[in-house]
């Protein structure tokens, strides 16, 4: 869908890279980048995603396919005339300058006047909260705060275009949290277009517009946060995007448009949502949220259910994740709020675990990516 007032600003085409002439370690990346947004490559590691930033930045030559900015090929604007900010997870500060001086280097290699870059280090400084720090040396700030410098650095100049390679990765949980909102902040209140590669879901899902999810050099979904986690496309996106119940079934036939019958492997009949399932008599598999699997009591209605044997329960504070295990030795997860309702079982104890049609979807076993709807 074309978001109002949203051009279309970067766009890579059928983009390959080899580097040894052998293996394609991007295979056909496509993706289209709206001014403004902020697009994380979201994969695990080796999947191509460094990869990706640095043919853009223009640091690495595209093997085949194009990347255009504004509809004109990347390649015929020098490097240094890109206009492009960077920060990477060791992106080193001059050690021997002071974060004020180091602010200042991207105005001053742009040779403008004394005076405005003075202004714009104060102003960035205070952005950046960090304004009684300005003659310090990198070496006497924290981690977090010198990541902070790095980060204004790379939009000092006022860069369309932020490419970040796992910036957080070397800071601790709760730093990390503090970023991701100071980043997200301040991309909402100066407007420049994000590309932000991580392999931390988590980081994604809360700081994204939308996410490619990458994996073996391919796009497997590119969609908005909350598209991943209540549409993915195939099971590989809803095994790395939150958690995920796989449980192996047999598609048994079709069950009305958009849903498909199957009988999991322990026997159990039950309804699913197709995923891009195949045909009747297709091995598949059985995709639910720990969250949506609900230990069955009585008078509630479901849609489908199975029985389960309890094997052990973790208090984790605010939640109880239960696990159970079904005929044919499938492991189950299930996660309920932790309140005066949530049951206790001995082991080896059967009980009933139910959920809804809806919550529930049969994908293919082979993982076929799916390039998500392109605007
Ligand atoms: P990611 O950032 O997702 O971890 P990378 O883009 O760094 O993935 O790497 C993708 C693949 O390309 C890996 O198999 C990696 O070993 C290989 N690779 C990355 N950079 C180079 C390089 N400069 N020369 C050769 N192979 C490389
Ligand atoms: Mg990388």
């Amino acid at each position: 869908m074309e978001e109002a007032g949203k051009e279309e600003f970067l766009r890579f085409a059928n983009v390959k890279k080899t580097y040894d002439q052998k293996t394609l370690v991007v295979k056909d990346f496509s993706l289209d980048v709206k001014q403004g947004e902020f697009v994380t490559l979201l994969g695990p590691s080796g999947s191509g995603k460094t990869t990706v930033l640095m043919m853009l930045a223009g640091f690495e030559n595209v093997t085949s396919g194009s990347i255009t900015i504004n509809g004109a090929p990347m390649t015929t604007t020098a490097p240094y005339k890109r206009n492009i900010g960077m920060v990477f997870q060791n992106y080193a500060l001059f050690p021997h300058l002071t974060v004020a001086q180091n602010l200042a280097y991207p105005l001053t290699v742009r040779k403008l006047p004394k005076a405005v870059i003075n202004e714009k280090v104060a102003q960035y400084l205070k952005l950046i909260e960090l304004s009684h720090f300005g003659d310090r040396h990198p070496g006497q700030l924290s981690g977090g705060q010198r990541q902070r410098v790095a980060l204004a650095r790379a939009l000092i100049f006022e860069p369309t275009l932020v490419l970040m390679d796992e910036p957080l990765g070397a800071l601790d949980k709760k730093l990390r949290e503090q970023m991701q909102f100071e980043i997200t902040r301040l991309h909402q209140r100066l407007g420049f277009t994000v590309i932000y590669v991580t392999h931390d879901q988590v980081e994604a899902l809360t700081m994204s517009s939308r996410i490619a999810v990458f994996n073996e050099g391919v796009v497997q979904q590119y969609a908005s946060p909350d598209d991943l986690y209540e549409r993915p496309a195939n099971a590989f996106v809803a095994n790395f995007i939150g958690e995920n119940n796989l449980i192996p079934a047999a598609i048994s036939g079709g069950a009305g448009t958009g849903f498909v019958a199957a009988s999991m492997q322990c026997g159990t009949a039950i309804q699913a949502r197709n995923g891009n399932c195949g045909a009747r008599d297709t091995q598949s598999i059985i995709s639910i949220r720990p969250e949506k699997l609900a230990i069955k009591t009585e008078g509630q209605a479901f849609d489908n259910q199975v029985s389960a044997k309890f094997i052990t329960r973790h208090y984790v504070g605010d939640f109880i994740r239960y696990y159970f295990q079904l005929s044919d030795g499938s492991n189950v997860t299930v996660k309920t709020l932790n309140d005066t309702k949530a049951p206790d079982f001995t082991e080896g104890q059967t009980t009933v675990l139910a959920w809804m049609t809806s919550d529930c979807f049969a994908f293919s076993t082979h993982s076929s990516p799916v390039q998500g709807e392109q605007p």
